[in-house]
């Protein structure tokens, strides 16, 4: 069989924790299997190169940065195959460029495009445990990239799709996949299959758990995933096309804390406004989400909507440019909220889900400041300082006894 597995940040924080990794591996690796492992930077080691740098320049060039943050995942690799080493565990690693891992060429959030399989296979032929970096490419210049925060289980998916893994695993420092994040919601329980869609729901909603493009190539190509801990033999989370469990109303629950709010106010209220707006938004890659519109004072129109807090100066300034065309008279930004989302595949069959989940802020006298659904999931945004309170309530509604 041949396996791939992903270790995140936590896994492989120190000296003990490498060990205890390796230690895994060597356990797979002896079985037989030919074992292909994903590495994370070790602990805060992202966050800390963001803040070396930004305290260099606040503004560095993306191109810099990719090739400053790549160095985390670089380090963890080489110092695994030491490890597995000094246990006489035959092991290399391999960064984006050595695989050859190709991308697409947008710095800090680029996208795979194509993995060359012929290294690692050629490395597993020779019996030997591979250990590539996470969350790193190469663009058509030959420059490093970096796939966003947490893409080193994008990395795993697709190595898993392109060396057509028997298996993709994904260790981590929770037990699996949560009917909300444990460490807010205590009561919160693991799940034990998920299907791909409701997954990406979560993940895109902010359930960090698992990169949203992660589950996105997993549909794509099939991928069953495992999340399971790196700490202990506990069952993890399958994550597959469909989970074989009749669909639960509501399957989890997610916060986003990194949203922000944007309101236009005083359009006129003419066809064509809308369309406008957001064609410009969609034209330089900002990602739009919740959308509420209402009638002003005079005939006039106010557009509010969220974005990721990261997009937020770049949307301001756009629309400030084009105040004039866009009949805007004026524009507010407001970081203090936050994303709740309800996900579940048994909500399309069912109504009054929207009504539960306002029954239970309205309980706990949290002020819903706009509203988003689709088939699958509802958004509220609320104020970020009443996110833990909602949380709870809502899980509490839907998924406590
Ligand atoms: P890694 O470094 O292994 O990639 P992450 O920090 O990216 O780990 O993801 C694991 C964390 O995701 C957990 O520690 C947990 O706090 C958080 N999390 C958020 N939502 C969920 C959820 N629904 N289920 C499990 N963990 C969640
Ligand atoms: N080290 C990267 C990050 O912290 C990638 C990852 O952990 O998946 O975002
Ligand atoms: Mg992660």
């Amino acid at each position: 069989m041949l396996i791939v597995k992903k270790f995140g940040g936590s896994s492989v924080a120190n000296k003990e924790r490498i060990f205890n990794v390796a230690n895994r591996i060597a356990d797979e690796y002896k079985k037989g299997n030919q074992v292909v492992v994903v590495l994370s930077a070790m602990g805060d080691t992202t966050d800390e190169l963001l803040e070396k740098a930004y305290e260099i320049n606040p503004d560095a060039p993306k191109r810099e940065m990719d090739m400053l943050l790549a160095c985390g995942e670089q380090t963890s690799v080489a110092l695994m195959a030491m490890a597995l080493s000094s246990m006489g565990i035959p092991a290399i690693s391999l960064n984006a460029f050595q695989v050859a891992m190709h991308t697409s060429s947008k710095y800090s959030n680029a996208r795979f495009k194509r993995i060359d399989t012929e290294r690692i296979n050629n490395e597993l032929e020779a019996r030997k445990v591979v250990i590539v970096t996470g969350f790193q490419g190469i663009n058509k210049y030959d420059d490093l990239t970096t796939l966003g925060r947490g893409g080193s289980d994008t990395t795993a998916v697709a190595l898993a799709a392109a060396l057509r893994a028997d298996a993709c695993e994904i260790y981590t420092d929770v037990e699996g996949v949560y009917t909300a994040d444990p460490r807010v919601v205590p009561k919160a329980h693991k799940i034990k299959e998920i299907s791909y869609d409701e997954m990406l729901e979560l993940a895109t909603l902010g359930a960090k758990v698992l990169h949203n493009r992660s589950v996105e190539l997993a549909k794509k190509y099939g991928v069953d995933l495992i999340v399971r801990s790196s700490l202990n033999n506990a069952e993890g989370t399958t994550v597959k096309e469909v989970a074989s469990v009749e669909s639960m109303l509501v399957s989890g629950v997610a916060v986003d804390k990194d949203a922000a709010r944007i309101a236009i106010i005083g359009l006129k209220n003419e066809p064509g406004i809308a369309f406008k707006v957001f064609d410009l938004l969609a034209k330089h890659n900002i990602n739009v989400d919740v959308i509420l519109q209402s009638i002003g004072r005079d005939d006039t129109k106010d557009i509010s909507f969220t974005v990721d807090q990261t997009q937020a100066k770049e949307a301001v300034a756009l629309l400030k440019e084009n105040k004039e065309r866009l009949t805007i008279q004026k524009i507010e930004e407001d970081e203090t909220v936050a994303k709740l989302s309800i996900v579940g595949a048994g909500m399309q069959s069912n109504a009054g889900v929207a009504a539960k989940m306002f029954e239970a802020l309205y309980g706990v006298g949290v002020n819903i400041r706009m509203i988003a659904t689709s088939e699958i999931r509802i958004t509220v945004l609320i104020d970020i300082e009443n996110v833990e309170v909602a949380m709870k309530a809502v899980h509490a509604a839907f998924l406590e006894d």
